[in-house]
């Protein structure tokens, strides 16, 4: 048996959110430089500078990338040999709670959808649980502005509307949402699955490194494909018309019932901020006294 420290958790949680709401990945900026220079509108190229110019000043004056420091997303990839003698969900929320407090980051989770009243810690982040096999502990996570969560969509397609109804959605739920969710986007879309699952996927597709290429021929082919027409939608970086409306499309599919089509849309904005830690688990002595 394996154990990951409680301490070990909440500190990796707390440094990964602290790095992350101030920093992009540098595949996410040079896919910003790549968009300035093909950029053909000049209000897009200037705000894809600003975009740029936006990251280096939080870079360098070590501050938000956004005012919105998001709901926190956390993908947890469990090892089967781990063995936890403590509450692992608590241990994240202790290290967002201790990350938003002491980071000044700004506190957007309020405790009933409709009392709307403030936790004040940013707690609970919304955490997605899988088990895989070994000793390690995989911590995806990822702060969510509300902007784009906000533009996301799903909807039971009838399994006669097809490729050319699913895509249509996609498009759709891009140009409705204009300037709203922050484009340039990164675009997740699940496909198939049910209901829950299907908006899960597509959670989890916006997680996938911009150069990731999926095994699956026909999620590839759809990638493809979306990520060109959407950029000939002329929604542009902030809905201001342009190239630039994505920088990235990341499909994910499951099997699905014979009577559904289902199809979920996740955007992430231009701040898409996101880190991942892999942590080995020390072998224990396992005694049954
Ligand atoms: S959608 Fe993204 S960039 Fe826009 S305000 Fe929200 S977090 Fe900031």
């Amino acid at each position: 048996m394996y154990k990951v420290e409680r301490k070990t958790i909440i500190e990796s949680v707390k440094g990964m959110l602290l790095e992350s709401v101030k920093t992009l990945d540098k595949e996410v900026l040079d896919a910003f430089e790549n968009a300035r220079e093909n950029e053909r509108n000049p209000l897009a190229k200037n705000i894809l500078d600003k975009i740029l110019e936006n990251h280096e000043i939080a870079n360098s004056k070590d501050i938000p990338l956004c005012q919105d420091t998001g709901i926190v997303v956390c993908f947890l990839e469990i090892g089967r040999e781990l063995y936890f003698d403590y509450d692992l969900d608590e241990a994240i929320n202790v290290g967002v709670s201790q990350a938003y407090i002491e980071g000044y980051l700004r506190k957007s989770i309020v405790r009933h959808p409709l009392n709307r009243i403030n936790t004040m810690d940013n707690t609970p982040a919304v955490i997605h649980h899988e088990f895989i096999p070994g000793n390690k502990l995989i911590i995806h996570i990822a702060p969510k502005g509300g902007g784009s969560e906000n533009m996301s969509t799903l909807k039971m397609l009838s399994p006669s509307e097809g490729r050319e109804g699913l895509i249509q959605f996609v498009l759709d739920t891009i140009t409705k949402g204009g300037g709203r969710p922050c484009p340039p986007l990164i675009v997740g879309v699940g496909i198939g699955g049910n209901f829950e699952k299907c908006a899960w996927l597509a959670k989890k597709a916006i997680l996938r490194p911009l150069g990731d290429v999926t095994e699956n021929p026909v999620d590839r082919e759809l990638e493809i494909e979306l990520m060109e027409r959407i950029n000939k939608l002329d929604v542009g970086p902030m809905g201001l018309g342009g190239d630039a409306t994505c920088i990235g499309v990341k499909v994910n599919s499951f099997p699905c019932h014979i009577a559904s089509l289902p199809v979920a849309v996740n955007l992430q904005c231009h701040s898409a901020r996101k880190s991942e830690v892999t942590l080995i688990g020390k072998e224990i002595n396992h005694t049954n006294n």
